[in-house]
């Protein structure tokens, strides 16, 4: 803590960070104690040349291999562990402890300053985009050992690693881990290896910053806009109202991160429930000391695999460990992050508009219909969620169904239930021009 940043060879090149000295004499990496912010906002010019020569390098270092949001925990660590090999002396790998499956954790080390950071991605199984992003990022700091950017953050920080927490749930693609159990919502009674692995490196490395990384549902709208949250931030608290030293360094570093995303999320930047959860890794952490930070990536009809977030992430997190590197953190305002748009209730995701739906020995009965899927940007595992005349509902997605007729799968209506559209009911079926379901115009769900 304290240590000059001045003097150190390769500084001078970056021009905005001189400015970021100049205005705070000495820059200290750790999170606290936060002095009083300063006027030294980064040069727009500056940021933007950061920004593009980052961009530039992301061609370079994203990973091939990890095109889709699911992948095995396998085929990850088979495209990892060979990049991680060319550079044994600057990067180890070890293992944490096992899943409930048995599947190996990792943590990754990197840099040999005194400032720990702890990053963790995919304790939620289908929540996969950092993960990606974290083969990039760890591609570029191979690759780039001469950048004075890299070499500011390995002489600076000590970097910990952790991806894809829960390749069971992984695996499968889904939230929980091997038994049913969401791994952040473990953080204090620790009943799974996979919530204890990750205390334990916390604890090992006493960890002055966390990036907690996640995607949310892609349904939250971002405030009262109704526009897509591309990323959500959030510096989660120590306690119930409470703040602390690093909670409020972990403000200005999401205020930090939403300047340096801005080039490729643009102001689709929303502010995460600040509610205090017990029993929540990032709070838990925050209480324990650590600067945390939640990253959260959303989602865009227009970008299923979510390659943007990829890039995003890539940008926002490699920025930001620079920031710690340089103590840049410490110039960005923490009300920029206060003032952020609110995550907003989530609207549904399909809404079907004047459709008659057909039960069977029932006549067709006009009634509109939404639709959640358990992946809204693969639009599958949907489910029927309202019924009736939903005029004043909205949706990611609409369809005008009117003269159409909505022929349920007789499979999801189910015998014991008769012909009863419940709330809930797997939406199969098709939409057609006749009563009988033959002359198809769209189809939900698989065919069956
Ligand atoms: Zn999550």
């Amino acid at each position: 803590m304290g240590r000059q940043l001045a003097g150190r060879g390769g500084l001078a090149a970056a021009g905005w960070l001189v400015l970021a000295l100049v205005a705070s004499g000495c820059a200290s990496s750790q999170p606290q104690p936060v002095p009083a912010p300063e006027a030294a906002e980064l040069p727009a010019a500056a940021a933007d040349a950061r920004a593009a020569s980052l961009a530039t390098a992301y061609a370079a270092a994203r990973s091939d291999g990890l095109d889709r949001r699911q992948f095995q925990p396998e085929d990850y660590w088979a495209l990892l562990l060979p990049v991680l090999e060319q550079a044994p002396d600057r990067f180890q790998v070890s293992e944490i402890g096992r899943s409930i499956e048995g599947r190996p954790l990792r943590r990754i080390d990197f840099g040999r300053g005194d400032t720990t950071v702890l990053l963790w991605s995919q304790m939620h199984g289908n929540e996969s985009t950092a993960s990606r992003a974290i083969v990039d990022i760890l591609r570029y700091l191979v690759a780039n050992a001469d950048d004075e950017m890299v070499a500011r953050i390995e002489s600076e920080l000590a970097i910990t690693i952790v991806p894809v927490l829960n390749p069971d749930g992984a695996a499968r693609f889904v939230r929980h881990n091997a038994v049913g159990i969401d791994i952040n919502r473990d953080a204090k009674r620790l009943a799974t290896p996979e919530g204890r692995a990750l205390k334990a490196v916390r604890d090992s490395i006493d960890a002055d910053w966390g990036f907690n990384l996640h995607d949310q549902n892609v349904r939250t709208r971002l405030g009262s806009s109704g526009r897509d949250v591309r990323i959500a931030l959030l510096a989660p608290p120590p306690g119930s109202g409470k703040t602390s030293p690093a909670n409020q360094a972990a403000r200005r570093m999401c205020s930090f991160l939403a300047d340096a995303m801005a080039p490729i999320v643009g102001d689709q930047v929303a502010r995460y429930d600040e509610s205090f959860n017990p029993r929540a890794f990032g709070d838990l952490m925050t209480s324990w000391g650590t600067a945390v930070v939640l990253i959260e990536s959303g989602g865009e009809l227009d970008d299923p695999d979510k390659e943007r977030l990829r890039r995003a992430n890539f940008l926002g997190i490699l920025s930001a460990l620079d920031a710690v590197a340089t103590g840049r953190w410490q110039h960005s305002s923490p009300e920029r992050y206060l003032n952020l748009p609110l995550n907003s209730p989530w609207v549904y995701d399909l809404l079907v508009r004047g459709a008659s739906i057909v039960l069977p020995g029932r006549e067709p009965v006009l009634a509109d219909f939404a639709v959640n899927f358990d992946d809204t940007l693969a639009a599958s595992g949907g489910a029927i969620v309202e019924v009736g005349d939903l005029e004043v509902t909205s949706a990611l997605e609409e369809f005008d169904a009117t003269g159409l007729y909505f022929v349920p799968s007789p499979r999801v209506l189910g015998p014991e239930l008769g012909p009863y559209l419940r709330i809930g009911t797997d939406a199969v079926g098709v939409l057609a021009r006749d009563p009988e379901g033959t002359d198809i115009v769209k189809r939900l769900g698989p065919e069956s």
